[in-house]
């Protein structure tokens, strides 16, 4: 890598075209900037956005594309302006690198909700230059978009928090749902969901996984620790279920109803859409007329939100559940993501991969 005077040539792992094979990929960064922050990526979760943008499901992807947005690294060099991190520091990067810092939500600190985010990847910095993310040996970002790994959590247990984790504790967090003794659903069992019911568990709830099928009952309760397990095609079970639940964290991406859920929330219940739907969803009014429930929906976490979830997961003892891989197995990895063949969470080694060499292990 060049010095603080020139730009860095780096290699990552991106996308050609919506086919979404990734295969590496030589690059330049733009120059150390004042408030710049040089990361040497250690580790990147597979998000299932990943899949999304790298095969343009979405509509809007541009190529070459180096997905990524759960990124762990270590700091190598930073810019003069830069007071929160130095080097050797171990940070994360995820979803968002720049934000206007004008406008309400800026102001507000909750920098998600600005409509000048810039995307980690697959969008274009204030230089002009494309966003490239963390399938990469490197990344620079501005200061206020890293956030330090507290001693304690690992590196690669890290990763996961930065999308996956603050995406549920911002909702739960926000919308006053952290009290122990709240009775919590989880709406499908993915990367997000087992999240949920791990975050949701150690702010002491009692947690219902909610799923189509029987499938998913012994993983729920023995390896994720639920309380119950509820079956949404046992009419039975689900007239019983009704009026129990003080929240519902719907991570379900694809169209689905919202009566049946709606009528297992209790009074005030909070129905939290998280999934990427791109068609209308529908429900009668008395559905949340009747009790007061709210249908809303919650987009990440902001910076704030997201150091708080890493110190939250030290102090609870709480680990993601993923599956370490290497750069070569990358492809596979987002295919066996794609099945929803993944417990939990997959993350890629990237620091241990010889990356430029094809990405078998270093
Ligand atoms: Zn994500
Ligand atoms: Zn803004």
């Amino acid at each position: 890598m060049g010095s603080l005077a020139s730009e860095r040539t780096v290699t990552g792992w991106a996308a050609r075209d919506a086919a979404g094979h990734l295969s590496p990929y030589t690059y330049t960064l733009r120059k150390t900037g004042p408030e710049d922050v040089v990361v040497k990526v250690m580790y990147c979760g597979i998000c299932h956005t990943d899949i999304h943008q790298a095969k343009n499901h979405l509509g809007a992807s541009k190529y070459p594309m180096v997905p990524g947005h759960e990124v762990v690294g270590e700091v190598v060099e930073v810019g003069p302006e830069v007071t929160k991190y130095g080097v050797g520091d171990v940070v994360g990067v995820g979803v968002i690198v720049g934000c206007c810092r004008d406008c309400r939500p800026c102001k507000a600190n909750v920098e998600q909700y600005c409509n000048k985010r810039i995307w980690s990847y697959n969008d274009v910095y204030t230089d002009g230059r494309p966003t490239q993310g963390g399938f990469s040996s490197a990344m620079i970002v501005d200061q206020k978009f890293v956030v330090k790994i507290p001693a304690g959590l690992a590196p690669e247990q890290a990763a996961p928090l930065l999308c996956a984790g603050v995406t549920v504790y911002s909702p739960l967090k926000h919308f006053g749902l952290m009290s122990p003794g709240l009775r919590g659903g989880i709406l499908g069992l993915g990367g997000v969901g087992h999240m949920g019911v791990k975050v949701a568990k150690s702010m002491g709830h009692h947690v219902t996984v909610i799923s189509s099928s029987g499938k998913k009952r012994a993983e729920a309760m023995d390896d994720l620790g639920a309380d119950a397990y509820l079956i949404s095609s046992d009419a039975g079970a689900m007239a019983a279920a009704a009026d129990t639940l003080d929240y519902i964290i719907d991570t379900v991406p694809v169209k689905h109803p919202l009566e049946p859920y709606l009528a297992l929330l209790k009074m005030d219940g909070k129905l939290v859409l998280m999934g990427v739907i791109a068609e209308p969803l529908s429900f009668v009014s008395p559905m949340v007329m009747l009790g007061r429930k709210s249908i809303t929906g919650s987009f990440i976490g902001s910076m704030e939100e997201t150091e708080e979830v890493l110190r939250f997961c030290v102090e609870k003892g709480l680990t993601s559940q993923i599956e370490v891989v290497k750069m070569d197995y990358l492809n596979q990895a987002l295919e066996r993501l794609e099945r929803n063949d993944v417990r939990y969470r997959f993350v890629v080694d990237v620091a241990g991969s010889n990356i430029e060499d094809g990405g078998a292990p270093a």
